[in-house]
């Protein structure tokens, strides 16, 4: 038997009034995902515990089986791990994006963050800009570690975990009460500022008429995590398929193998049919029993606030992703279980995530008693009235048999 998560980063939503009162999910056209529906089983499932932030940092955790009030200690130390960083004891990693601010106010407090993603710019202009960000500000207590497009870590030896807003949450808004408070920090964010406003690789993106990355923005702090082996925890070995920093970390902490895939950059142009092979390679040739493939890309759009764009990429990862596996694992003629599911919603009335249950589908491909008429959405998702009040518990249902 083989295992198989496909991850939609995001991909839940409200119904929306300029898509007839539907969410994309249930408006996009995802044949693909309803067949799952009509030959599985759906139902909705908490993947953020009460009280705990909603973010694809505790929501996978739980979707991979690990409880996150026991595991989760904050987003960027799980993206460090993937960095490559040696993280002691007492030290905090904290997430440094970079993102727009507005230029033409003259003090910092009064700028307005206009994008988090600085639009999703690429890894190699990303690493110039953190280049000269270090030769500034890099010192024995703050250490600078380029990731993956905006996402970056800043180390503070011995640090604090201090509250810090995710900038993706205030978009839009004036940032002077969004501010770390911490002075060091702001600091560092304040100069920032001053390093990349005009640095050659941000004029020539403004020229074509890209969003410069013009400062850093710092959130996300947290301490070295400790998670257990999914291997020893689940007696499955696993592999993990994604382009995002956060997710391969994850995999580094639970010792799951992880596989990179050429034009995979969590993007809406991500290479969709790429992840759908290494995931069969993994199972089918590999002697992997379990493959996690998480799609970025819906959570982005939700951020962006299109709805256009989001259906797009619910569509592609319908179609490219969970398709492209079926059709690949039904050729095979090994038996295997699917689930399809969100992590958390990216409503994009708020171009933000949010704690509400997700739909999630389950089908193993040894039942093939349809029931017609049913498809992957919220609103049916709901109606089945099945509900995981713990989503770290769901991964058992798929395991179980
Ligand atoms: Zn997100």
């Amino acid at each position: 038997m083989k295992y198989i998560v496909v991850l939609g980063d995001g991909m839940a939503d409200e119904p929306l009034k300029e898509l007839e009162g539907k969410t994309p999910l249930a408006y996009g056209a995802t044949p693909v995902m309803d067949s799952l529906a009509q030959l599985g089983e759906m139902g909705m499932v908490k993947n953020v515990p009460k009280g705990m932030a909603p973010g694809s940092d505790t929501a996978n955790l739980s979707v991979l089986g690990y409880d996150p009030e026991l595991y989760y200690s904050g987003r960027s130390p799980l993206e460090a791990l993937n960095i490559g960083v040696d993280m002691k004891e007492g030290d905090v990693a904290i997430r440094a994006n970079l993102v727009t601010l507005s230029q033409e106010e003259e003090n910092y407090e009064e700028k307005r963050i206009l994008d988090h993603s600085a639009d999703e710019i690429t890894t190699e202009e990303a690493e110039i800009l953190l280049e000269a960000v270090k030769k500034e500000l890099e010192n024995e207590i703050f250490q600078f570690y380029p990731g993956t497009s905006y996402r970056h870590c800043l180390i503070w030896k011995q640090g604090m975990t201090v509250p810090l807003t995710p900038p993706h949450d205030i978009r839009g808004k004036k940032i002077q009460e969004y501010l770390p408070e911490e002075p060091l920090l702001l600091k560092m964010q304040k100069k920032s500022y001053e390093i990349l406003k005009d640095h050659p690789v941000n004029l020539a993106r403004m020229e074509k008429g890209l969003n410069p990355g013009n400062s850093l923005w710092f959130w996300g702090a947290g301490t070295k995590p400790s998670l257990d082996s999914f291997e020893e925890k689940f007696h499955k070995k696993g592999a993990m398929i994604s382009a995002v920093d956060l997710l391969k970390g994850i995999a580094v902490g639970t010792r799951m193998k992880n596989i990179s895939v050429e034009g995979a950059n969590g993007g809406l142009d991500t290479n969709y049919e790429g992840k759908a092979d290494a995931a069969l390679k993994a199972l089918l040739e590999d002697d992997c029993d379990f493959v996690y493939v998480h799609v970025e890309a819906p959570d982005e759009m939700g951020h962006q606030g299109s709805i256009e764009k989001k259906i797009k990429a619910i569509e592609y990862l319908d179609g490219r992703v969970v398709g492209r596996i079926k059709e690949g694992m039904d050729a095979s003629g090994e038996d295997y279980r699917m689930l399809v599911l969100p992590d958390h919603p990216t409503p994009i009335s708020v171009k933000t995530h949010t704690a509400n249950p997700v739909p999630y589908v389950l089908y193993d491909s040894r039942n093939q008693e349809k029931k017609e008429g049913l498809s992957y959405s919220e609103a049916e998702a709901q109606k089945t009235g099945k509900m995981v009040e713990k989503g770290h518990e769901l991964i058992w249902h798929l395991l179980e048999k």
